[in-house]
């Protein structure tokens, strides 16, 4: 299983480019080593990218950089060297594991699991430590991992000439897709659980709106999704995930921070920020935690 979580350890530095010939080979053997890993056949066709290091101390020996507090990163767990009893996970930065793990094949989009307040338990995390707040992906990295596992699995679906199964129902996709917008109305879901349903309203709503008369409202998928819908050449871009949370943390950047911006950075944020779109990012930068007295409430 490879989770995506947030970082909460340690320190990152500039990417430093490598030489990209020696990068390409130790690049091959991870992947082959990767693809064993996970109980898949070894592909000897498998082309990695040749683009340079995002630069850090990863799993990826190639990349220089370590994973700094606050980055997202990929546990894949049980790590490939895990001690006896020590069930240690392999981490890597987002776009390092991206040049390894090939993202046009079923097989790894399938494994990659966002960490959130319903699937942290899986990756045997200490409790008191996600509870303050380590691990578990914002609002917004939650929202775009998994469009971007739904999206790349359509791709390789319509690609496999395979059917995309989706029991999702109406009353539940209309939630997903269309909350925080004006013209939003709620269709009851039964057996709905009413924690989560408030959450999806509000601070996991993928839109934002100024009212009925707005035609423009923000939308976080058409602002950062990478991967376009019926695009086969979506699936040719290796960093595809990598690229949309790393367009998202940008922007986080941008919308939070206001006296210390160089004159460059206070124009842009003038020609890619309106006060809908900042407010959208605030509201969707926050890490919607589990329900802890719902989970009291249930005896759990
Ligand atoms: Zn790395």
């Amino acid at each position: 299983m490879s989770s995506l979580e947030m970082d909460s350890s340690s320190e990152h530095q500039a990417a430093v480019p490598s030489e990209a010939k020696e990068e390409n080979e130790y690049i091959i053997q991870a992947t082959k080593s990767l693809r064993r890993h996970m109980g898949l056949p070894e592909d000897p066709t498998e082309k990695p990218s040749s683009a340079t290091p995002s630069g850090a101390k990863c799993r990826l020996d190639v990349c220089p950089t370590n994973i700094m507090p606050g980055k997202y990163r990929i546990a894949v767990n049980p790590g490939c060297h895990s001690f006896r009893g020590h069930q240690s996970p392999d981490f890597y930065h987002v776009g390092c594991f991206e040049k390894i793990a090939d993202f046009s094949q079923a097989d790894f989009v399938d494994r990659v699991q966002p960490v959130t307040r319903n699937t942290w338990s899986f990756r045997n995390l200490n409790s008191s430590s996600v509870l303050d707040g380590n691990y578990l992906l914002d609002a917004g990295a939650e929202r775009l991992t998994i469009s971007w596992k739904e999206a790349v699995k359509k791709l390789i679906n319509e690609r496999d000439g395979v059917e995309t199964k989706d029991d999702t129902s109406a009353a539940v996709r209309n939630l997903l897709d269309d909350a925080g917008s004006s013209e939003y109305v709620p269709q009851e879901i039964p057996d709905a659980d009413a924690f989560e349903v408030r959450l999806l309203n509000t601070i996991l709503a993928p839109n934002e709106s100024d009212g009925p008369e707005d035609t423009e409202e923000w939308n976080i998928f058409y602002e950062f999704q990478m991967v376009v819908d019926g695009d086969q050449k979506s699936l040719d871009n290796r960093h595809s995930l990598d690229m949309s949370l790393y367009l998202w943390r940008d922007h986080v950047t941008l919308a939070t921070s206001s006296n210390n911006l160089t004159e460059e950075l206070k124009e842009r944020k003038e020609k890619e920020l309106n006060p809908k779109a900042i407010r959208a990012i605030k509201r969707l930068m926050v890490t919607p935690m589990p329900d802890i007295q719902g989970a009291f409430r249930r005896g759990l």
